[in-house]
């Protein structure tokens, strides 16, 4: 069951329902949400019902709601949702291509990443700086430095970042360089990580488990906005399957079936599903026909050095057919193609 507050309800009212709530032997989550906020029950339905919660000052609409989950559910929340990464929407009626290393190795390698993005038709820019590795021994990534970098190429090509985050200690830090947040598939059920991701004010790219059923994808996201965080894009990134002849295997139903059961959007990541570069631009076609509301692509402009997944990375040759897919099948699926913003005035003049 989720209260929904009036768009006027301060401090007080909030306080007069979490109470009542609670003095019934229920429990009370509140997420406050840019524009209202949202209160979710916990406890026995039917004896909820009963506390005429709608009567309460500052109440809106009480939503009874039979999925696990609640705020991301589209039983809350009919429309779709659009988030928006620096000013750049995601959503039902766009198509936004992300696009970017999959590690920030050096700051001429990320400009050339950026610069790549931008050629791909891309409005938005990953590239993690934090990476979280199968084995101890690989580039676990640059750190801090990395998000310096990032920083730095978004003033200098005017592409919002996307960056990973792996520890909740490392949460604040991240967040006050990047534009969103990206929780990868090893971390959907690390539940600190998502409480931590929940309390900070960006938006949040949550790739599904790679053992993940949808179920659970969108239960670890319930734990993201039950933290106050509404701003969750989902990700389709592939599943563990019987099938070796690819990196994963991209569950594309994933993507209507999540569609209609949250009002999130989901984007889809073919680099790591199919994990080479000759599957990325199929993949990607597939996605966006499916109803995609965005694609993420590893890039990079010499994956034979590349210290992490340069088997998947687009190269130049790749970027106008993938610019070419994204804008010619857009309107065939009734979206517009995002348009990156505008490079910054001192950087053109540069
Ligand atoms: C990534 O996007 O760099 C990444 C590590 O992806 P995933 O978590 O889907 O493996
Ligand atoms: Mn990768």
């Amino acid at each position: 069951m989720v209260v929904v507050m009036t768009a006027e309800a301060g401090e007080t009212e909030v306080d007069g329902v979490v109470d009542r709530v609670r003095s019934a032997g229920g429990d009370a989550f509140v997420s406050r949400g840019m524009s209202r906020t949202i209160v979710g029950l916990v406890g026995d339905v039917d004896h909820l019902d009963t506390l005429n919660l709608r009567g309460m000052p500052g109440v809106s609409d009480v939503v009874r709601i039979t999925s696990p989950y609640k705020l991301v559910s589209r039983e809350h929340h009919r429309e779709r949702s659009v988030i928006r990464v620096g000013g750049v929407p995601i959503g039902p009626d766009t198509l936004t291509v992300i696009a970017g290393p999959c590690a920030v190795e050096t700051a001429e390698q990320t400009l050339a990443s950026a610069q790549m993005a931008r050629a791909a038709g891309a409005s938005l820019l990953r590239g993690g700086a934090y990476k979280p590795r199968s084995s101890p021994y690989a580039f676990q990534g640059l750190g801090e430095a990395g998000l310096k970098i990032l920083a730095e190429v978004r003033t200098e090509t005017g592409l919002p970042v996307v960056t990973e985050v792996v520890d909740p200690g490392d949460v604040d830090l991240v967040a006050s360089y990047a534009d969103m947040l990206q929780v990868g598939t090893r971390n959907m059920q690390n539940f600190p990580l998502l409480q931590a991701v929940g309390g900070v004010g960006k938006p949040v790219m949550l790739k599904r488990g790679m053992n993940a059923t949808i179920e659970e994808w969108l239960m670890a996201a319930e734990y993201i906005a039950q933290r106050g965080n509404l701003d969750i894009v989902l990700c389709e990134r592939g599943i563990r399957t019987f099938e070796k002849a690819t990196r994963n295997t991209l569950d594309i139903s994933a993507v209507p079936v999540a569609q209609r059961l949250s009002h999130l959007p989901v984007i889809v990541d073919p680099s790591h599903s199919g994990g080479r570069r000759d599957l990325v631009l199929p993949l990607s076609r597939a996605a966006i026909a499916v109803g995609a509301d965005g694609v993420i692509v590893d890039v990079h402009p010499h994956p034979e050095s590349a210290l992490c997944d340069g088997p998947q990375a687009l190269v130049e040759s790749d970027l106008r057919e993938l610019a070419a897919v994204a804008a010619h099948l857009s309107p065939l699926v009734g979206r517009t193609l995002t348009p990156a913003p505008a490079i910054p005035r001192e950087a053109a003049l540069a």
